[in-house]
């Protein structure tokens, strides 16, 4: 792990989950995201402090484990605070609801695991979309939704912007072109808000700084379309979630431990809820099962009245 230079005070720690990091006339600095675990935080505070470098905040883009898994160990060691959107918030400092909502219950066992919780730590200060201040430094705060709920981004003073996962870089999606999302509406208006930046430093946290972010941000829309596309193509027959699921996981030949088969049928859920919101799907319970179907809405009252 290295601690990289992208512009004035403006770094990031390269490695699979990379961190901001904006460092302050003080020498303390502010780190974007964690980490996914206490060891790789360990690093991070290793070689921070090789450079003379103390951590005092920590920015969470989003409650997934691989940006928040080192808060716990960072806030212990460095008592460092923790600034979150409301809505990461509530899952940085209840890990269970993450798992939970994947599962849509008290989740099971095997989704109680390190990979899809983070050990708790506690938020100081919630924060929302604009100017903040931190130090006399002057940093803007962007809603990113979609890829998670409650997603946000980050703009330090030197115009480096770092976006969490609200966008996939075009190197990553040739490798996993089936994406994570919870909210593909939200995450359309995501896609379109950044494609028209013309900020002069991106970083994302899979795969780095990015050189062309229209063109990016063009490659996710486009991946989305596809998918939506073949959801749909799959509702010409009446169709369960699972049955969609089972064919998605199929397709794009994704192995289906019990995390994975969650986090895809998350996916698959936030497909329907879009379909469904564009009117472009139907759904009705069919002995026991509810089943997802493309079709036109002449019969939508009396399906709404319960007689269709
Ligand atoms: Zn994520």
């Amino acid at each position: 792990m290295q601690l990289n230079h992208i512009a004035g005070n403006s770094y990031f720690l390269d490695g699979d989950n990379g961190v901001g990091v904006y460092v302050f006339s003080d020498r303390t600095c502010l780190l974007v995201d964690s980490g996914s675990s206490a060891s790789q935080a360990k690093k991070i505070m290793t070689v921070l402090s090789e450079e003379g470098l103390q951590i005092e905040t920590i920015f969470n883009t989003h409650a997934h484990v691989d940006h928040c898994g080192g808060n716990q160990y960072l806030q212990t060691q460095c008592q460092c605070r923790i600034i979150a959107s409301p809505l990461a918030a509530a899952i940085i400092e209840n890990p269970i609801l993450g798992p939970a909502m994947l599962f849509t219950a008290y989740p099971l066992r095997v989704l109680r695991s390190r990979i899809l919780m983070a050990s708790p730590s506690k938020v100081d200060q919630i924060i929302g979309p604009g100017s903040l201040l931190i130090k006399n430094e002057l940093f803007q705060i962007y809603d990113l939704p979609g890829h998670s709920l409650g997603q946000t981004g980050l703009a330090t003073p030197d115009g480096v912007v770092f976006l969490g996962d609200s966008l996939m870089h075009p190197r990553m999606l040739q490798e996993y072109p089936f994406l994570y999302m919870v909210d593909i509406t939200r995450q359309l208006e995501t896609l379109a808000f950044i494609g028209s930046q013309k900020w002069p430093f991106v970083l994302l946290t899979h795969g780095g700084l990015v050189e062309d972010l229209g063109d990016c941000a063009e490659k996710n829309q486009a991946r989305i379309a596809v998918i939506a596309q073949e959801i749909l193509t799959l509702l010409d027959q009446r169709r369960s979630h699972e049955e969609i699921l089972a064919a998605m996981l199929i397709q794009y030949d994704l192995s289906a431990n019990s995390g994975q088969y969650y986090l895809v049928s998350s996916t698959i859920a936030a497909f329907i809820s879009y379909l469904s919101e564009q009117k472009m799907i139907k759904n009705r319970v069919e002995q026991g099962v509810m089943k997802f179907y493309r079709g036109s809405f002449r019969d939508r009252k009396e399906e709404s009245t319960g007689k269709g």
